[in-house]
């Protein structure tokens, strides 16, 4: 395919973009604190390297009340340019631009100084916010415009401001939150005066020749959001004050419709940005789920958008852009919007990474070195080509090692095969399709449908056993559990038939993933089409009510599901910060019940009997799935393992399930691969 349009310049009379695709800002942790720097500067450098068109930075504060957190990242000082210019320089070194974005967070701070439009708390800080002064506004102002100046000093070739999302700009524009009676509240035209008055001052301060983008929100998809009449308005006003490229914006953080998860269809909000196109004059960045070169040419090639920001993608491959220039686009690491590494982490305080990509935000620290010479080349047998034997074993391989993979199935992937058939997780697939890829570009000698024994493993004469056999599900002792109405979650993704009743035995994540899988009738086309999605969740892209949001439509469930857990409290309370809330939602909208607290008693061919609060009950289900967890399988692994098996074998190392079953996911699995093989 050609991708011509997605790599085509951009001239924006002042200076050049080299290709349509922006990396989308996302807060890493680096930019709070300077010693992190460094670091920054090097994820960044990556990220150039690979060709990105325009980098923006992660959320900067212009002032203390703006921080997202207490002494977040700000560039308020000539003292912090040293830091900056560590950024500015690397990705120049590469031919690269980049822009910081200036994020006030307004009510969304999580720190006591917050301040907004009006004093409403926000469902999503602790933090009360006092009211800006009209003082404070024009301080505020005044703090955007040195910020910007600052950025100039700094290097960077432009600014994002940030306006979406639900953060202080988006505050005073929406009435929602914007309850003044001065000059600033009131009509749009006094609603979106402080955004206005921003982009002109950092305009004047910065000249002509400095890139200004305003991230616009299209639709907020909260109550009291904005009209799409009035959003054209502010975006008519933010251009005649000096706006160069607008992005989209997509929802409040606040908002209760998923905007970024991997269920939600790609590229679904991009016909905002389309339509958005006919009412400015300066080039609009489409934003939200594209994650593929396809879909991003095709958004720019119908005229829908003329750049694509992609963040996360960037994170999980840094090389996406060179990839798809050098038609090795399926070569592509490709996001799969699971939120697990990169945002989950951010709002635990860690620093982001990617599931997919371990190196993300790690690039000093975890280097695929190449070996020195031919000679330190080892023989290395991987076995399991789940994604932790997979990261091993393409590691490895890239470095120069010799290595054989073998696969008791007959496909590559492990659970991701199984993962990958949960409607709204299609894109695990990529994962598989993306590691294919490295093992025949790495010449790893792949063995599928050879199940490994000791045997197997003395003949190959190895250096080093990689152990990546993952799990066994675990088979909890309830009286009944062989019955014929019980099925394992591998049973049911593999296609068993399911009754119209169903109990569903471990809320975990798989357990709420056959859920979902269970709620959805065979033959249903998947991954869920765009318009049947925004039904499903109330979205009405035509923005015909404050906030484009409409009732959604009922649900029909396939089967009535009961999910169950012996905890007591929230199920799913272990689940990602920002995906979590969506299965609950998706699971309480089709009328799943869910409950904490249960023993279980027996199983018979009445259904399954539990206890809760001390009462015994039925529930007369036809099926019984059991999600309890799972246990490792290492029967590979010599007894005493002491790295050797027997005198003059081979070292023995193990990863991903197989190493420990609790607690484990994909993202650990991989880790632990790269990092073993980055140290072999
Ligand atoms: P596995 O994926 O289990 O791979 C082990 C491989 O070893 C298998 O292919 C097996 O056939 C092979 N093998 C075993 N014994 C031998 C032998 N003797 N010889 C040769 N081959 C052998 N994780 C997340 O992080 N996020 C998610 O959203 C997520 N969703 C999931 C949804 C479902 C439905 C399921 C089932 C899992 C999900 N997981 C998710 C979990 C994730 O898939 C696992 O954590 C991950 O696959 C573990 O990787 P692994 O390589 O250690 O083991
Ligand atoms: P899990 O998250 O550990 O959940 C196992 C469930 O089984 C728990 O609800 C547990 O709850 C129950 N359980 C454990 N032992 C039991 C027993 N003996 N009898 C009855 N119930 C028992 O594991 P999982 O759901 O199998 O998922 C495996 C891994 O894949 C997880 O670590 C998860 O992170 C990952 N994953 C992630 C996602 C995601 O969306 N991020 C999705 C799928 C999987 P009680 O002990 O309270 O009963
Ligand atoms: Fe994408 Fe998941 Fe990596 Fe985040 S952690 S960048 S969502 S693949």
């Amino acid at each position: 395919m050609s991708y011509q349009h997605l790599l085509a310049e951009l001239d924006l009379g002042f200076t050049r973009l080299s290709n349509r695709v922006v990396m989308g800002s996302m807060h890493t942790g680096m930019e709070d604190r300077f010693w992190h720097y460094p670091q920054l500067a090097a994820y960044f450098r990556e990220r150039a390297k690979g060709g990105v068109g325009l980098i923006i930075t992660g959320g900067i504060s212009p002032n203390r009340q703006g921080w997202l957190l207490p002494f977040g990242g700000t560039l308020n000082s000539v003292f912090d340019l040293r830091n900056h210019r560590l950024v500015t320089e690397a990705v120049h070194a590469e031919g690269g631009k980049i822009a910081l974005q200036i994020l006030h967070a307004g009510r969304y701070g999580y720190q006591p100084l917050v301040v907004s439009a009006s004093p409403l708390k926000s469902p999503i800080s602790k933090f009360k916010p006092r009211a800006l002064t009209l003082a404070g506004i024009d301080r505020t102002m005044r703090d955007y415009a040195r910020c910007a100046r600052l950025a100039q000093r700094a290097g960077y070739d432009g600014v994002e401001i940030m306006g979406s999302e639900g953060y202080l700009l988006n505050q005073f524009l929406c009435p929602r939150t914007n309850r003044r009676t001065d000059r600033y509240g009131g009509s749009i035209e006094n609603r979106m005066r402080l955004a206005c008055e921003i982009v002109e001052r950092v305009r004047a301060e910065c000249g002509e020749r400095f890139i200004v983008v305003y991230r616009l929100s299209l639709i907020d998809l909260v109550e009291g959001g904005n009209t799409w009449e009035e959003t054209v308005q502010v975006a008519q006003a933010l251009e005649a004050a000096g706006v160069t490229i607008f992005n989209t914006g997509i929802g409040w953080h606040e908002a209760r419709v998923p905007t970024i998860v991997t269920s939600v269809p790609r590229a679904a909000f991009a016909s905002l940005t389309a339509r958005l196109k006919a009412f400015v004059n300066v080039p609009v960045i489409a934003s939200n789920r594209i994650n593929t070169p396809e879909v991003a040419e095709a958004l720019i090639a119908d005229g829908a958008a003329d750049l694509v920001s992609m963040a996360r993608p960037l994170l999980a491959d840094p090389d996406f852009v060179l990839k798809t220039a050098e038609n090795r686009a399926h070569e592509i690491n490709t996001c799969i919007a699971c939120n697990q590494a990169c945002l989950d982490h951010t709002f635990r305080n860690q620093r982001a990474s990617c599931l997919v990509n371990p190196r993300a935000g790690r690039e000093t620290e975890l280097v695929y070195r190449p070996l020195a010479s031919a000679r330190e080349a080892r023989s290395i047998a991987v076995v399991g080509a789940g994604p932790a034997g997979l990261s091993a074993a393409t590691v490895a391989a890239s470095r120069g090692h010799r290595v054989t993979l073998f696969e008791a199935s007959d496909t590559l992937g492990g659970q991701f095969n199984l993962a990958m058939r949960v409607p709204g997780k299609e894109e695990f697939s990529e994962t598989i399709r993306y590691f294919g890829s490295q093992l025949q570009r790495h010449r790893v000698d792949v063995r599928l449908g050879t199940r490994v024994d000791a045997a197997l493993l003395a003949a190959g004469a190895y250096d080093d056993v990689i152990v990546a056999t993952g799990i066994v599900p675990r088979r909890p002792a309830i009286a009944g559990i062989d019955g014929s109405n019980v099925l394992s979650y591998v049973d049911v993704l593999r296609g068993a038939p399911v009754g119209a009743r169903v109990a569903v035995i471990g809320a975990g994540g798989i357990g709420f993933d056959v859920s979902e899988f269970l709620l959805h009738r065979a033959g249903e086309p998947l991954p869920v089409p765009r318009d049947t999605w925004l039904d499903e969740w109330g979205v009405d892209l035509a923005v015909r009510e404050r906030g484009g949001l409409k009732p959604p439509v009922a649900a029909q469930p396939a089967r009535q599901i009961w999910l169950l857990q012996r905890k007591a409290g929230k199920l799913g309370a272990g689940l990602g910060k920002t995906s979590g809330w969506v299965h609950r939602a998706a699971l309480a909208r089709n009328g799943v019940q869910m409950l904490g607290g249960v023993e279980y008693r027996e199983i018979s061919a009445r259904g399954l009997k539990i206890a809760r609060d001390g009462a015994d009950q039925w529930l007369d289900v036809d099926t019984i799935v059991v999600c309890a967890g799972q246990e490792s399988l290492r029967e590979l692994l010599p007894s005493t393992v002491d790295g050797k098996h027997g005198s003059g074998g081979p070292r023995f190392h193990v990863i991903g399930g197989a190493k420990l079953a609790t607690e484990l996911d994909a993202k650990r699995a991989i880790r632990e691969g790269a990092e073993l093989a980055a140290a072999l």
